[in-house]
């Protein structure tokens, strides 16, 4: 069992193609190991492997996925790590779902998550916080925590999260695995419970970059069903590039100084030395407003949150509080279904948004996120790539943050600016900082996914990270 669990999903795919290997065994080797869980990574888990059908015929051969909370999976728990959703059974599926099981990655468990994606911790998760393979004091970072964590644990081959500020890129820094953020729209977010729908985006977490470009190949493309979504100019190809001869990587001074942990700079560094040696050209960059990215944020993202949530009220979905009459039931059901961050970020959200602020702080803030995709539109003229790192610090301890939001916040400080400008963002371990592994963060213009994809897999080979240890 153990050998099937080391193979990456892709050579397993490819084992199952080639008559080797039986995709029911995968699937049980998986469950087995999912159901056994001590990291609390999941909130529902397979009972069974599905009926050996197409499976071993379809591109990705019936290796399973792991997929956060929050999507809708006909007839199983899609609760967005809330207790107001608790023990609710959408009558459909999300599109990217239900792409991917038509692919071949059938539904293998669903994954733990901050309470509605807001988070960077999983400690706001209605289910309890999951605990990080690498160091189980440590948080795996959030929201995409379960996912970030079960890839890295080996208890699912990949998965699938979503980013709104970050939620995929920084878990599976905190987690030594690799996450992209694809460009707004490349993906369906239909039946995805939405957070902040103009910068939610779903994609993979894996162990490996050609995995993410075999899963995110298969997950990008236009749906009726979101008016947002586009297809993708390219065909998302399984990267092959080992030298990045003739690219141009910006490292913008704003997005890599103050507030980042020495052993984070260093790795950060050595990876930049790596990407010279494999011929890239390491250049300044200017993104002047990146420093507003986080305050915008953080008034934009509770602004639509407050919108989106309006919609749980007791009466169509989850849970539903006792109370003698209508509005006592709606105020119950609210007050006992969210938890604290959730409340914080509906009230900030609805005053950010209420008769005469309107215009200082929503209005003020679409204008920052206008001014900092243009940064990035100006930057990409003179560079291909932009490296940051992808998280300031290292996976931290459980309880440490969560008497602080700020300092809570300050986690998204590098990967915000790229969800405002709706552009593309890989993270991919680039190395340990006192034992835990550090995440480098690549971004470039919109759609550009097969340059990101191919410039990670060639670092990659010359990192030569190795996860291995938290898998047994
Ligand atoms: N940590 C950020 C937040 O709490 C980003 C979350 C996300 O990307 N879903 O809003």
């Amino acid at each position: 069992m153990s050998e099937l669990i080391a193979l990456s999903a892709r050579a397993a795919a490819a084992a199952v193609a080639a008559g080797g290997l039986d995709p029911t065994e995968l699937f049980e080797a998986y469950r087995a190991r999912a159901a056994a869980d001590t990291l609390n990574a999941f909130t529902w888990v397979a009972e069974q492997a599905p009926a050996p059908d197409g499976a071993a015929r379809a591109p990705l051969g019936g290796v399973p996925l792991g997929v956060k909370d929050l999507f809708a999976t006909k007839g199983v728990p899609s609760q967005a790590g809330s207790k107001i959703l608790a023990g609710y059974r959408p009558p459909y599926t999300a599109t990217v779902v239900e792409r991917l099981a038509t692919a071949g990655a059938p539904l293998l468990a669903k994954t733990n998550q901050d309470e509605f994606a807001m988070g960077s911790s999983n400690e706001n998760s209605a289910f309890g916080a999951v605990l990080n393979p690498w160091d189980r004091a440590r948080v795996p970072g959030g929201s995409s925590g379960g996912s970030a964590a079960a890839v890295a644990a080996g208890l699912a081959p990949w998965a699938l999260g979503t980013d709104t500020g970050g939620s995929i890129r920084q878990p599976a820094a905190l987690c030594g695995i690799v996450g992209l953020k694809p460009t707004y729209g490349a993906v369906s977010r239909y039946g995805m419970i939405a957070f902040a729908s103009s910068l939610d985006q779903a994609g993979p977490l894996t162990r490996d970059v050609a995995d993410c470009a075999l899963l995110f190949a298969h997950m990008t493309g236009r749906d009726p069903c979101d008016a947002t979504s586009l297809q993708h100019p390219e065909a998302i190809a399984v990267p092959t590039a080992e030298r990045l001869d003739g690219k141009v990587i910006g490292v913008p001074e704003e997005l890599t100084g103050e507030g980042v942990e020495p052993g984070v700079m260093a790795a950060f560094e050595a990876a930049l030395a790596r990407a010279r040696e494999l011929g890239a050209r390491i250049e300044r960059v200017a993104l002047p407003h990146a420093d507003h990215g986080l305050s915008a944020y953080y008034v934009l993202a509770p602004a639509e949150a407050s919108s989106n949530l309006a919609r749980f009220d007791g009466v169509r979905y989850g849970y539903r509080a006792e109370a003698d009459d209508l509005l006592a039931m709606y105020t119950r059901t609210r007050h006992d279904g969210f938890g604290p961050e959730v409340k914080r970020r509906i009230l900030i959200g609805t005053y950010a948004l209420s008769s005469g602020y309107y215009d200082a702080y929503y209005g003020r803030a679409q204008r920052v996120r206008t001014t900092i995709a243009r940064d990035f539109a100006a930057a990409f003229e003179a560079v291909d790539l932009i490296a940051t790192p992808t998280s300031p610090g290292v996976a931290f301890r459980l309880g440490a943050k969560t008497g602080d939001p700020l300092a809570m916040y300050l986690n998204d400080y590098f990967t915000v600016p790229m969800s405002l400008a709706g552009i593309p963002a890989i993270s991919i371990p680039c190395g340990l900082a006192e034992g835990l592994p550090v995440g480098l963060q690549l971004a470039g213009p919109a759609f550009s996914e097969n340059a990101i994809l191919d410039a990670a897999h060639a670092l990659e080979g010359a990192l030569a990270f190795d996860g291995s240890a938290v898998r047994s």
